[in-house]
């Protein structure tokens, strides 16, 4: 079956109780049993619910792996993943980080006794050099956010498949934070990681109504663990969360194969304008590693981040004259929206670390949706004509 149609079929069987074509919203906490103990796989629901084990099926199947399990958010499901360390073990981390991800490694798990290196990973030594003898981790984005910089999957697995313990013959894992590229663009379990993780509140979601996350797993044994953290821990979707997720997930493809699109031409129009002074996509040839792109993801995704000339309070007023673009923080819905990082989604994020990460003041980062690209290239046509190049501080 091909992907489209794993989308609409994968786990999406007619109800076997009342033949319900689409997969009904079991919006119940418990379940009879016929005996102690004996029912039909359902006895509690943060345990199992039978809309979640649906999406569950889904997502799986669209990853490329055999499990999935399904959290109220990303970073419940990003929890999870760091779940399955202990007090004392080391992660490497990329530097340039989703900021609710950062926070929560920073400012939570650290109190835990966990530990973290964050490196550009785009420069394998670097890696290497940040490996410790109790690193149990890899953690990566990409394309990251939101300077859409990419990282070689492939080339991580192998470095993490050479880190052998020759005492438990375990290697560190290896874990993708998917929700950019989805996986309808980029599969990195093929590319050797052990687990993906997204938030479906972005593109699998993709109308902005509603959070989630989720962990997908091939592999039995991480599966378990995971399955018993959601379940010990209880960060689940409730089972009408996760039916909008699975509704939205269906169109899936055709969505991205739209929001690519659409992100291409803007970003080579912002490329051509004389009052932009840097764009970012990984489908422009002028992106440094517009070559692995290439080779690592069959689309280019719908974010482009840019800056633009002259002091960054003109991006603000620009911002603030868009039409289309909603200012706002997420991405992946149908409708445009438009983010200040260094002041929204990654404003936890200490200044000078920010800066070095390229995330200045000047930088905005566009979600761009699936309206017509005609008139979403004229709203930011119009936007720039009308952001005078020397604009006073507000
Ligand atoms: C939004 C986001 C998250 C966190 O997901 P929530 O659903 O907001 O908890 C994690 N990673 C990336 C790349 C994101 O964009």
């Amino acid at each position: 079956m091909k992907f489209s149609t794993r989308a609409i079929h994968v786990g999406q069987e007619a109800d076997p109780a009342t033949g319900a074509t689409i997969v009904p919203i079991y919006q119940t906490s418990t379940y009879t049993q016929d005996e102690v103990g004996v029912h039909k796989g359902y006895d509690y629901s943060r345990t199992a619910n039978p809309t979640r084990s649906a999406l569950e099926k889904q997502l799986a199947s669209l990853e490329g792996g055999a499990f999935a399990s399904a959290f109220a958010s990303g970073v419940a499901a990003t929890a999870a993943v760091l779940n399955t360390l202990s007090a004392g073990d080391h992660a490497v981390v990329t530097d340039d980080l989703y900021g609710g991800t950062y926070r929560l490694f920073s400012s939570v798990l650290v109190r835990y006794g966990l530990e973290f290196t964050y490196v550009d990973m785009t420069d394998l030594a670097a890696v290497r050099a940040a490996v410790r003898p109790n690193t149990k981790l890899f953690w990566l984005e990409t394309p990251t956010n939101p300077m859409l910089k990419l990282i070689d999957v492939r080339a991580i697995a192998d470095l993490r498949s050479s880190l052998l313990d020759s005492k438990t013959s375990r290697k560190p894992l290896l874990a993708v934070d998917n929700t950019f590229a989805t996986p309808y663009f980029q599969q990195p379990l093929a590319l050797g990681a052990d687990v993906v993780v997204h938030s479906t509140t972005k593109y699998i979601g993709g109308h902005s109504d509603v959070i989630g996350g989720v962990a997908i797993t091939g592999d039995r044994d991480l599966y378990d663990i995971l399955r018993f953290h959601q379940n010990s821990v209880g960060g689940i979707p409730g089972p009408h969360d996760a039916w909008l997720t699975m509704r939205g997930a269906k169109t899936l493809a055709i969505r991205m194969r739209e929001h690519a699109r659409n992100a291409q031409r803007i970003a080579e129009f912002l490329e051509e304008h004389a009052g932009v002074a840097r764009v970012y996509y990984p489908g422009l040839a002028s992106h440094p590693q517009h070559e692995l792109a290439r080779r690592q993801m069959s689309g280019f995704g719908g974010m482009v981040s840019f800056v633009l000339e002259g002091p960054p309070e003109r991006g603000l007023d620009f911002a603030r004259r868009l039409t289309y673009f909603s200012l706002a923080e997420s991405l992946g819905g149908v409708e445009s929206l438009i983010c200040h990082p260094a002041r929204m989604t990654h404003g936890s994020i200490p200044k000078e670390d920010r800066e070095r990460r390229g995330i200045t003041d000047g930088l905005l980062r566009l979600s761009v949706g699936i309206e017509d690209a005609d008139d979403l290239i004229a709203d930011l046509e119009q936007a720039l004509a009308a952001t005078p190049l020397a604009v006073t501080a507000s």
